[in-house]
């Protein structure tokens, strides 16, 4: 009896672990991309941190590059992917490599392996680069401020009970600094990126399931955001 509760158990974790994204629409930031270079000399492509990636650089995705003909370089095809183990949450000190824009970051779990793209959860920021819907308002500004507060620092990434999209993405709460007490709401204003961005109004309150661990608060930063005209909250959004 026990053996089959476990059994259950660990479908139940399973199915959570693979959280669906019904009302997130796929675009190209969510495909993984390679780098090649502008000549597309030597046929060869890059993940972000390759140390051979130099010169003019185009983002294609994985997809593309293999279609084209295009092979990891010596250098990429021998970096390893991490070995961190990822557990619902679990805490983590990475590196931030690169912003792909207000929601979405690339971050090395450990030197000299393959980065790994991180949607941030509880939260949804102007998009600027989908296909259909183009740059929306204030999504430069919101990407900027990810890239200003984030890009090359190092930053703790908190799991919540799904650690993964079904595009592979890790979903993560960013702390700037390590928290004592991951639920001090203090805590959460000054070192949660997810709650600056609400705060600021650079990103919306997007629920899913069963990533719901500060919903409430979000709703509350939201709000308080709304309330000043902060950011996409201010007049210029009035039609
Ligand atoms: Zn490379």
């Amino acid at each position: 009896m026990k053996k089959l509760l476990s059994i259950i158990f660990l479908l139940l974790l399973v199915c959570a672990v693979y959280v669906d994204f019904p009302t997130d629409t796929v675009t190209a930031d969510d495909e993984e991309t390679v780098w090649i270079t502008a000549s597309g000399a030597g046929q060869r492509y890059h993940y972000e941190n390759c140390r051979m990636l130099r010169g003019d650089k185009i983002e294609i995705t994985i997809a593309e590059a293999q279609e084209q003909g295009f092979t990891p370089c010596r250098v990429c095809k021998e970096q390893p992917e991490h070995s961190v183990d990822i557990q619902p949450d679990s805490l983590h000190f990475v590196r931030v490599i690169r912003i792909i824009d207000g929601d979405t970051i690339t971050v090395e779990l450990q030197n000299e392996t393959r980065p790994e793209r991180v949607r941030l959860i509880g939260i949804d920021a102007p998009e600027i680069r989908h296909p259909q819907r183009g740059v929306e308002f204030f999504g430069i500004e919101a990407s900027d401020f990810t890239t200003e507060s984030l890009e090359n620092r190092h930053v703790w990434l908190q799991f919540d009970v799904g650690v993964r999209d079904r595009f592979g993405r890790l979903l993560a709460y960013v702390w700037t600094e390590k928290p004592i007490d991951e639920d001090n709401e203090e805590e959460i204003r000054d070192k949660m990126f997810n709650a600056r961005l609400l705060l600021n109004g650079y990103a919306q309150v997007m629920t899913i399931q069963p990533n719901s661990r500060y919903a409430d608060l979000f709703v509350e930063f939201q709000r308080e955001a709304r309330e000043e005209g902060k950011g996409l909250w201010g007049e210029e959004e009035k039609e």
